[in-house]
């Protein structure tokens, strides 16, 4: 998070520096929408402009349930393709997100071809909010990797269609409340391995400290577990193990680590060919997106006696924190704090499902939000309502 609290400052300077020298951020004048004709998309747009150097793309997967929902990643793609891969795969996963989690929208993503630390400047942002604001609100967008809710605050200054800003009608960080449908999912997980939900004594294996699984560390630490920490920055790894009291293992060793439960919250693809032999857990349940390299992969966990708690189901906190600003009471933090809750509910549902049908937990989670889409079960009834001006 260093890093990226690093960028939000910097785009923040960098705005309040051309406003402060009277410079106007001029609208884009140069915005070119292409349609991309994707099969099993509602539609993918490719945007360019020309002044602020912007390539985007704008994927929306589907929006049976209600308008696409998703953030907006900033990374210096190597080509066009790869982004556009991660675009169509991640908002695919954002429909199925949704449509377990149940918060009425539907799934979509977005994409800008750029280094966030170099090339992120006001007027792409700015470029790539008017492209947003085409779209009339069939897609939002929000944070996501790379993209600041500061960054998002200059986003609203060319559409509304944006949530997770940095002010008070906004719902503020994701980040513990994601990690708290985690830990809710670790319960259950528990429970489904060892008759009970209480983590007392249970050792518990995280990979990644940022945001989520600081977070987690916290909420487990309280809850009696015995934590195990990787991190990549070695300083805040640390910092943690000394206040949590926890053991600390190099970064090629946690996925292997001995444990009850392992937790990644850094990387996805880390549940693949090479890594699978080595576990020694008995389940993976963790904040990261996309944990598994394919889904055949999830089976492959069941055949090894591995419980595995989809990502895409556990880790639906901060998405059911961002919506709740979206509802026509305006946000308040409370709101969403049952329904994350319910993580755990979720998910023992996922077991049974799976348990019965001798599929893997991801086939049934899969299965379940095909069904809910199907038959439109949380369709959202009432438009999104927008809180927030330009101004906060
Ligand atoms: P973050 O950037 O705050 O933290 C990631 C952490 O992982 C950093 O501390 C980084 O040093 C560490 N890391 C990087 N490579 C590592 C490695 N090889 N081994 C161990 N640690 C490594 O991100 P975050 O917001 O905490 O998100 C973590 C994961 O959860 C991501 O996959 C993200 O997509 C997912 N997620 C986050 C949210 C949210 O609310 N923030 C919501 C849903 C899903």
């Amino acid at each position: 998070m260093q890093v990226l609290d690093q960028e939000a400052v910097d785009a923040k300077k960098c705005l309040s520096a051309l406003i402060q020298e009277g410079k106007k951020l001029s609208p884009p004048q140069q915005l070119q929408i292409e349609r991309l004709p994707i099969k099993g998309y509602e539609q993918v747009l490719k945007i360019t402009e020309e002044k602020s150097k912007l390539t985007a793309i704008i994927a929306i997967h589907d929006t049976t349930l209600g308008p696409a929902l998703g953030g907006t990643r900033i990374q210096p793609y190597a080509s066009f393709n790869e982004a556009l891969e991660d675009a169509l795969r991640l908002s695919k996963g954002m429909t199925y997100k949704s449509a377990i989690a149940e918060v009425g929208y539907g799934g979509g993503k977005s994409v800008i071809i750029a280094d966030p630390k170099q090339d992120k400047t006001p007027e792409k942002l700015l470029a790539f909010g008017a492209a947003v604001d085409t779209l009339k609100g069939s897609y939002i967008c929000a944070e996501d990797v790379g993209c600041t809710p500061e960054d998002c605050k200059i986003v609203r200054r060319a559409t509304k269609y944006v949530v997770g800003l940095p002010h008070a009608k906004s719902s503020g960080d994701p980040g513990p409340f994601t990690a708290w449908g985690v830990f809710r999912g670790i319960q259950s997980a528990a429970k489904k391995l060892f008759g009970t939900d209480s983590l007392e004594g249970r050792t518990i294996a995280i990979q990644g400290l940022g945001n989520v699984g600081s977070n987690l560390a916290e909420y487990l630490f309280w809850a009696g577990a015995d934590l195990i920490f990787s991190d990549a920055d070695p300083i805040k790894t640390q910092r943690l193990a000394i206040r949590y009291g926890a053991k600390t293992v190099p970064l090629d060793q946690i996925l292997s680590v001995e444990c009850d439960i392992l937790a990644p919250c850094a990387l996805g693809g880390i549940i693949n060919d090479q890594t699978l032999p080595h576990f020694r857990c008995k389940a993976i349940a963790g904040g990261a997106n996309n944990q598994l390299y394919r889904d055949m992969h999830a089976l492959a966990l069941k055949e090894r006696g591995i419980l595995y708690a989809p990502d895409f189901v556990i880790n639906a906190g901060g998405l059911l924190n961002v919506s709740a600003e979206l509802e026509e009471m305006g946000y308040h933090p409370s709101y969403p704090r049952a329904k994350v809750s319910k993580i755990y509910d979720c998910l023992t549902a996922i077991y049974e499902i799976a348990e019965k049908s001798s599929d893997s937990t991801q086939t049934a989670a899969l299965s379940l939000a095909d069904y809910r889409i199907k038959y439109g079960i949380g369709k959202r009834l009432l438009s999104p309502v927008f809180h927030h001006s330009a101004e906060g």
